[in-house]
């Protein structure tokens, strides 16, 4: 059962723990701006407890499981979240503000994570290595021991799926410092995990802020991994931290990722695409199409359809299940603000809004979609994410120029092609700058088997699909010398 909404308590060995501090921390509903909870706010002494909890786990029970259990526990795992589906996404929708139907995909998402990594737990194989005459040489896969997951609040239950899903089918304990912002649903899939057999210790969770218990948490030396999502400057102090203990470090640093639209284009199957890249979850994703760019043939009549579109979406409380929610807390309402105004100072033209409607409380964090035009590639607006309903439209003349454009950010996550034209299809996936590349498709946040992740300043390593598994891994080399 998850503990009271205003119970002091960590995820540690299968159990609730108090937090040694007794502190605990608000949790507020974005759709009311109201206090509807409070966690425990965990500190160094707290990640030590996880941590050692976790140790004890890899060098008893847990570590001895084969891969086939590990497997059937996921599998186990990922049956008691379909079977909580709406429980969970209650809990979700409630702490983040996205609406009921996003949270209800989350939840599908999280258990298809578990899904594919409990069937892959006992296919993750070494290779053998033709060496010199007489000696047989392999490689073996080893789980690195204590991992340590630090969670985002845009999208809790997919991320811990991706991350704590493949750390576990690889035979890691783990520890987990969710944020603080979206952590509740967290906290009862922990539960669901100890239901279904999960030995104490392999799954640990405490909660608090990330400069405290986030922190410890990646300064530990008893931490073996650290995966990460979230912000660059954040992504660069968890690598500092995870540096000074030697500690390898997988980065997913969000983007500033574009769809580039092509006068050859099938425009009815683009604009569901477009739109949705930029609104599900309020912009607030980090593979988010933030950024439109537009050969200039059908510059003005495609931003005259995502003009009407966007003027139709509506923005309410997470329970009305409308277009878009809230946005996560005040300082995030207050970046997407900071990012107009300094829009409207450099003269960037706003084709069209949407709405936030009447029934949305006052305290709410809400905001209205945004469709720019014109946007200027050196301006913040184009450069830096907003994660927020923000989209930013400009014209292109030919190849050269969509690829300049599109690869002129820091980042590079992902990037969306629309065009009928199969060698520039190729071209284009060749030459854009970006962990994954859409064809006439846009994956935001989709795709369980799909190895994702960044360059530059969208970071480093690979999450999701099968590549996931190695990187929650570490490689022995054995040679045998037999004559
Ligand atoms: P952060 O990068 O600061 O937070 C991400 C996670 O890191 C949270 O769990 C946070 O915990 C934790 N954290 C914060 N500081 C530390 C630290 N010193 N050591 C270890 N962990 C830490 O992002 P914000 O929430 O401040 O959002 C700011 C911007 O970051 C957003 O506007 C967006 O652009 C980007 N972002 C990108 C995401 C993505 O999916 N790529 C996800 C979230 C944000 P806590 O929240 O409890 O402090």
């Amino acid at each position: 059962m998850l503990p009271s909404m205003t119970h002091n308590a960590h995820f540690i060995g299968n159990q609730w723990v108090s937090t040694l501090s007794g502190e605990t921390l608000p949790v507020l509903n974005p759709s009311s701006g109201e206090i509807f909870a409070r966690i425990a706010r965990g500190n160094r002494a707290d990640i030590d407890a996880a941590v050692a909890t976790a140790r004890q786990a890899f060098a008893g029970p847990w570590g001895r499981l084969s891969a086939l259990e590990r497997g059937r526990l996921l599998a186990r795992w990922a049956e008691a979240i379909l079977a909580n589906q709406d429980e969970l996404a209650g809990i979700e929708s409630t702490d983040t503000g996205k609406p009921l139907k996003q949270a209800r995909a989350d939840v599908v998402a999280l258990a298809r994570y578990f899904e594919f990594y409990g069937g892959a737990a006992d296919k993750l194989h070494g290779q053998t290595i033709p060496y010199q005459e007489g000696y047989t040489v392999l490689t073996i896969r080893e789980p690195h021991g204590v991992t340590g997951h630090i969670i985002p609040w845009n999208y809790p239950m997919q991320i811990f799926g991706r991350s704590v899903g493949a750390a576990l089918a690889a035979g890691n304990a783990c520890v987990v410092k969710p944020a603080e912002d979206g952590c509740l649903s967290l906290l009862r899939v922990a539960a669901l995990a100890a239901e279904v057999g999960f030995p104490a210790g392999a799954l640990n969770i405490v909660t608090g802020l990330g400069a405290e218990a986030g922190q410890a948490l990646a300064e530990h030396p008893g931490i073996d991994h650290i995966s990460f999502t979230g912000s660059p400057d954040t992504g660069k102090r968890v690598a500092i931290a995870g540096a000074s203990h030697h500690c390898p470090v997988t980065l997913e640093l969000g983007g500033k990722s574009p769809q580039l639209v092509f006068a050859d284009a099938d425009l009815d199957a683009a604009m569901p695409m477009l739109v949705g890249a930029i609104i599900q979850n309020a912009g607030q994703t980090c593979s988010a199409g933030s950024r439109v760019l537009i050969e200039r043939a059908i510059y003005e009549p495609l931003l005259e359809r995502l003009a009407q579109r966007f003027s139709q979406l509506r923005a309410g409380p997470a329970d009305l299940d409308l277009d878009l929610g809230p946005l996560v807390n005040r300082k995030q309402q207050q970046r997407v603000w900071d990012f107009l105004s300094d829009a409207q100072a450099d003269g960037i033209p706003i084709v069209a809004q949407g709405e936030v409607v009447d029934e949305a409380p006052a305290k709410g964090y809400y905001q209205a979609p945004v469709l720019l035009r014109d946007v200027p590639p050196a301006s913040r607006l184009w450069q830096d994410e907003v994660f927020g309903p923000v989209l930013s439209a400009a014209a292109f003349d030919d190849e050269d120029e969509a690829v300049a454009l599109a690869n002129g950010t820091p980042y590079g996550l992902v990037a969306g092609v629309w065009t009928r034209d199969g060698a520039r299809q190729f071209r284009m996936a060749r030459r854009l700058e970006a962990g994954q590349v859409f064809i006439n498709n846009y994956g935001a946040g989709g795709g369980v088997e799909l190895p994702f992740g960044g360059v530059r300043h969208s970071g480093h390593g690979r999450e999701k699909g099968f590549e996931a598994l190695y990187g929650f891994t570490r490689l022995k080399t054995v040679a045998l010398r037999h004559g």
